[in-house]
């Protein structure tokens, strides 16, 4: 057993390796990190994620996270607001967005449905698409990961929407099985999207 770093050390070790990505000793390594870099890092992270955490919240429209209500997204015009991209979490979103390729508005999930892990359609941000989808929406794109959770969900979605009008469409497999949108490059999403068929 390593001896302790004292309580509050401790307690930072413990929340960094929480981190998706981090483990006990990448988060030790982290934390070493902001305290030898104390105005570069450490108060510079504190500062951000104390303002992060009073300014940021979900989107009530799509469940992105933003500083305003409806986010800059969902309050764009210049977008089409009949359009919408179904992502699992804002990260997918921020690779779209990255790509350039994609001029609609987005629904965030807010995760999958998992039989394993008992993630039901009521845990997620379902009930909110099926409202939008019947309030003038003309196409709701389904860009969920190529994994089974993905396309489980994707097919239940498309069942829910099926009836109320909407053409509901899925991303081309260029997307990797497997694979997380926001690990892929522009160029892949770009093919994705243009190359998107019915759900
Ligand atoms: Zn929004």
């Amino acid at each position: 057993m390593a001896a302790s770093a004292g309580p509050e050390i401790e307690r930072l070790i413990g929340l960094l390796s929480k981190l998706p990505g981090l483990g006990p000793r990448s988060a030790r390594r982290a934390a070493l990190a902001l305290l030898k870099r104390r105005e570069q890092l450490l108060e510079p992270l504190a500062a951000s994620l104390a303002e992060t955490a009073a300014k940021v919240r979900s989107c009530s429209v799509c469940g992105a996270p933003d500083t305003r209500d409806p986010c800059a997204i969902c309050s764009d015009d210049a977008r089409d607001g009949a359009l919408i991209c179904v992502v699992e979490e804002a990260g997918a979103l921020w690779a779209m967005e990255r790509s350039g390729a994609f001029r609609g508005r987005y629904h965030v999930l807010g995760g999958l449905l998992s039989a394993l892990d008992g993630v039901g359609p009521e845990a997620l941000r379902v009930a909110e698409l099926v409202q939008r989808a019947g309030a003038g929406t003309r196409e709701v794109v389904l860009a969920l990961p190529a994994t089974v959770d993905g396309q489980t969900t994707a097919h239940y979605l498309a069942e829910r929407l099926a009836g109320s009008g909407v053409e509901v469409t899925s991303l081309a497999r260029g997307v990797p099985v497997g694979g997380d949108l926001d690990w892929l490059d522009d160029g892949t999403i770009v093919q994705a999207l243009r190359a998107r068929r019915p759900a």
